[in-house]
């Protein structure tokens, strides 16, 4: 007889998703350990297959069915779930107490790259932490999440990544009945500002100093044994940070809420609540309903950032020095170093900007002011000007397109002789300043009307057809698409959004 035998027959199935949880294995203090709430009825909207690929997950099988594990309902073999701990200051007021009230860490990867990645779910259902709250999201911050976080990785800021987006089949409550949903989020890791607050509040030096040597171990291990590790981690956070906001300013983006709770010790952009790009160039611009001061403003995006640093470095001070006196001076010189930092990476990004290999001379720098000056006076559209300068770049026949974003076209002359003449001492020639400028001053930037559009489309009509529209062109950021013209156009009048909320 032959009879193959069972236990040959059988293979065993490699789970889709590898976990290995570092950050569960910190002390207890760090979080709280919490599983998601099943839903209803999930179903998946969006399912990121090159990010999955990226991650070295098992991309068709969570596919074909994701909706339960990307909703929280069902867990996979090596999740870990834990919602973390962490404090903040809000609007500029400290609040001891904040944490995951509607975020849950499922665990993390090591990539295809070799670097540690949280997956976490928002929107999965209450926690420890979730105070008065539901712990859940509504579909409309879901999927702008999605659609402004993917867009920055395609701009090529860093930023955390959207792997998939779901709904509930469950009602959330929010000014109006909604429909809930969830994103599964993508992160070098979820440390905050906030995070170091939370220990430094509580007088916990000891896990304050595991909490730093950690983050030293997971994002800046250069930093190594340096004479003081502590001092060099602020200022390393301190340098990607200036990096990140400059690169902000560089495509017209607003945080909205930088608040030091949402401001990762990574560097990458995060908590995407009511985010919006610039269309018309003022500093002043704000979106969101509840920064009433303009605290969160474009302009004041660097000056909140050293805030946030600051905050950063009274959490370290016991760490940096044991003299209390000592401690503060080498931080207060690190804070400093935050905007000498911010001011050279602004200076690269606008000189890239400008076709100009570098911004030094006074003349440079007072190019760009000029220019600036022109654009806010004239209410240029700040992603148009740029990218249609790039197209003068190539020769004057191609001035046309860009003077018209302008209020007074002919206002612009005088400038542009000034920019050629500079442009001129460069090696690259015409065609090669052109190419480049196209390679730093997108097409497409997610314009908020067109977010709106798309997320009212989902919300009020079960509608993805804009949304994954947006998504498609917003991938692709710096390429010509004439087919997506629409796009690529600021809103008419009528057309603005000007107002966004949070993604509660
Ligand atoms: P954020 O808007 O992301 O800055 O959130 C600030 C704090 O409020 C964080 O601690 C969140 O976890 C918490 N939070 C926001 N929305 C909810 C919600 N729907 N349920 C529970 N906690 C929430
Ligand atoms: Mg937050």
């Amino acid at each position: 007889m032959t009879t193959t035998s069972t236990a040959e027959a059988v293979t065993r199935e490699a789970a889709p998703v590898a976990f290995d949880n570092s950050y569960a294995r910190l002390p207890q203090p760090f979080f709280a350990r919490v599983d998601p709430t099943p839903v209803a009825a999930p179903a998946l909207l969006a399912f990121n297959r090159p990010l999955a690929e990226e991650l070295g997950l098992d991309a068709d099988r969570l596919e074909a069915d994701g909706a339960a594990v990307f909703s929280g309902s069902r867990l996979l073999p090596g999740a870990e779930p834990l919602a973390m701990a962490y404090a903040g200051h809000q609007f500029g007021q400290f609040v001891p107490l904040l944490g995951d009230g509607r975020a849950i860490l499922l665990g993390e990867v090591v990539d295809r790259k070799g670097r540690r990645r949280d997956i976490q779910l928002k929107g999965p259902g209450k926690t420890p932490y979730s105070r008065r709250g539901d712990g859940r999201a509504a579909l409309g911050p879901v999927l702008r999440e999605y659609i402004v976080s993917e867009a920055m990785h395609a701009l090529g800021i860093p930023a955390t990544r959207a792997l998939a987006a779901v709904t509930t089949g469950e009602p959330v409550y929010r000014d109006r009945v909604l429909p809930g949903a969830v994103v599964t989020r993508v992160a070098a890791s979820h440390i905050r500002v906030g995070t170091f607050q939370f220990f430094a509040a509580r007088g916990d030096t000891d896990n304050l100093r595991i909490l730093a040597d950690y983050v030293i171990g997971r994002h800046f291990p250069e930093i190594g044994q340096a004479e003081n590790r502590y001092l060099a981690l602020l200022d390393a956070v301190a340098a990607r940070q200036a990096a990140l906001i400059a690169r902000w300013l560089g495509v017209g983006f607003i945080h909205g809420v930088m608040n030091t709770d949402n401001m990762a010790v990574s560097g990458e952009t995060i908590d995407f609540g009511p985010c919006a790009f610039m269309d018309g160039y003022d500093p002043r611009t704000v979106f969101s309903s509840i920064d009433a001061g303009g605290r969160y403003a474009y302009g004041n995006q660097p000056a909140i950032g050293q805030w946030n640093i600051a905050r950063l470095a009274e959490t370290l001070l016991p760490l940096i020095h044991e003299t209390p006196g000592e401690a503060v001076d080498r931080a207060n010189d690190a804070v400093d170093r935050f905007m000498e930092r911010f001011q050279a990476e602004w200076k690269r990004v606008i000189a890239a900007k400008l076709g100009l290999d570098r911004i030094g001379t006074e003349e440079e720098q007072d190019l760009v002011r000029a220019l600036l000056t022109l654009m806010y006076e004239q209410k240029a559209d700040f992603t148009l000007a740029f990218r249609r300068l790039g197209d003068a770049a190539a020769g004057e026949q191609d001035d046309g397109a860009f003077a018209r974003l302008f209020a007074d076209p002919t206002a612009v002359s005088p400038w542009l002789a000034r920019w050629r003449t500079r442009l001129a001492q460069d090696a690259r020639g015409p065609a090669g300043v052109a190419s480049a400028m196209r390679a730093v001053n997108p097409a497409f930037i997610p314009r908020n009307h067109r977010v709106e559009e798309a997320l009212a489309a989902a919300v009020e009509e079960g509608d993805l057809s804009l949304f994954h529209a947006l998504s498609r062109v917003l991938a692709r950021p710096y390429d010509d698409r004439p087919d997506f013209a629409r796009y690529a156009e600021p809103p008419r009048p009528g057309e603005e959004v000007l107002q966004t909320f949070c993604g509660t």
